[in-house]
């Protein structure tokens, strides 16, 4: 179990223990991040050079320039250098599906119809299973931990594995039990997939504050009115996030409109979907008056351009979303899609995107990118009150992104660096929740020699079968 906010005391004290006016005094550090570039992404903040980061209990309790956070001499605390580095937030990726790791390259260059239908579905009925899941996953969270996301939204099947995973890796997460009317991997009758869900988030709500039980329904499409509205009833009933793939591809809007008389948007609205709890993935082909409804009801999207882009699905109107003010995170969706799980190249190629679509080479600024990234994906997943952004009282889920590489010298701008020159391998350090889960690169959670010898196993099963 984890301490959950209601047992920590975050009155500022200032002064006590010699603390200065930037730290808790009541409490010890047990970890200090020092000598880096912060970027903290608190709105009109500007970047903090030589900054102290001073974390107790797995919240931020002190940030600032070092000599204005004082650390207590007599201390006993884990020290992460920064020097020559950027410290950050945590990315969070909003929306994947970790276990499909398995498939990584094994379908490319494909429609999605063709790539869902003929591929992934036989595949994932095939070899699909508890210990397989629970191995994908886990190398989908080493993944994360090694390019800089701290925090992940899935939806999948056997998810109690995917929950596992994620408390072995010690990433945070919402992690939802996928629904859909067809048989699937641990639901041979469909019929059964409302309740299985509903056990699964009752099996695990209230087990953890740092991974948080889901449902995820997988499209409009696939799912009845009714099976989305029983899912809406349960997240409601719970008061979790309802996720779902939505507006991905022509075909899918035209065969909505072909069946219930209108666009997905109003469709979902008319069976009561539509509100703050619910995430679509994608959204890529959603008319105006779909952003505007989606604006008004305080739903969320969750944007996955390399996953569009290599599914050839289209490009979703993110300027237009942003500027009407829709809450919009960034995701990479699954490993089979994309094909790696990296917010870093995914900032890069969300903000060339926009630029490229809007003929405008000011859309989608790094500025703004790296908000979808951070704050934005905090907000999707109703967390922002606790991640998103380096400030005090908030759960400590820090990266630090070494500069000292050749394509990351010169910086100007951390922020630019960031977006258009960093990838994930330039991440050095991860923490989450205050734990350290990579220090120099080096992963203290996981045996990642393990996991990757067990997912070239697996790989080997799927291969021989000749699923290509
Ligand atoms: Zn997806």
């Amino acid at each position: 179990m984890e301490v959950r906010s209601r047992d920590l005391d975050f009155g500022v004290r200032n002064g006590e223990l010699g603390m200065g006016k930037n730290a808790i005094g009541r409490q010890m550090p047990d970890l200090l991040i020092e000598g880096g570039v912060a970027i903290t992404m608190v709105n009109g903040e500007a970047p903090i050079p030589k900054a102290r980061v001073l974390v107790s209990n797995g919240r931020i309790i002190g940030i600032g320039k070092v000599e204005e956070v004082r650390i207590p001499l007599d201390g006993q605390f884990e020290i992460i250098d920064a020097h020559d580095a950027i410290i950050m937030p945590g990315l969070i990726n909003v929306h994947t599906h970790a276990a499909m790791t398995l498939f990584r390259g094994m379908a490319d260059d494909l429609p999605l119809k063709q790539w869902l239908l003929k591929k992934i579905f036989p595949a994932e009925a095939k070899f699909l299973t508890p210990e397989t899941v629970y191995w994908g996953a886990l190398l989908g969270c080493l993944e994360m931990i090694a390019s800089g996301t701290t925090c992940f939204a899935d939806g999948y099947f056997f998810q109690d594995q995917t929950i596992r995973a994620a408390h072995a890796a010690g990433l945070r997460g919402l992690i939802a039990q996928g629904v859909i009317d067809f048989p699937a991997p641990g639901i041979p009758d469909p019929r059964e997939n409302i309740r299985i869900a509903k056990e699964f988030i009752e099996r695990w709500l209230g087990f953890s504050d740092r991974v948080i039980p889901g449902i995820f329904c997988h499209s409009p499409l696939t799912c009845s009115g009714q099976t989305l509205r029983n899912a809406w009833e349960i997240s409601k009933e719970h008061q979790l996030p309802l996720q779902i793939h939505l507006s991905e591809t022509v075909e899918e809007v035209n065969e909505i409109i072909k069946r219930y008389g209108t666009r997905p948007v109003p469709y979902l609205d008319r069976l009561g979907l539509v509100d703050g709890s619910l995430i679509a993935a994608h959204g890529v082909h959603l008319d105006s008056s779909e952003m505007a409804r989606l604006k008004e009801k305080g739903a969320k999207i969750a944007h996955v351009p390399e996953s569009n882009m290599k599914l050839g699905s289209g490009v979703a109107e993110i300027s237009q979303m942003i500027e009407i003010g829709l809450t919009v995170g960034l995701g990479t969706d699954g490993c089979s899609s994309n094909n790696n799980l990296d917010l870093f190249c995914e900032m890069d190629t969300a903000t060339k995107l926009a630029k490229v679509f809007d003929r405008n080479p000011m859309s989608l600024n790094a500025g703004v990118t790296l908000r979808m990234a951070t704050v934005g994906g905090a907000a999707v997943l109703g967390l922002e009150k606790e991640i998103g952004t380096l400030e005090q009282g908030k759960r400590a889920d820090i990266i630090v992104v070494d500069l000292k590489s050749p394509h990351l010298c010169p910086v100007y701008d951390p922020v630019s660096a960031l977006v258009y020159s960093a990838n994930g391998g330039d991440v050095k350090d991860v923490i989450v929740n205050g734990r350290v889960l990579m220090k120099d690169k080096e992963f203290m959670t996981v045996d990642a020699d393990e996991v990757m010898g067990k997912v070239r196993e697996i790989s080997q099963r799927i291969g021989g079968a000749g699923s290509r």
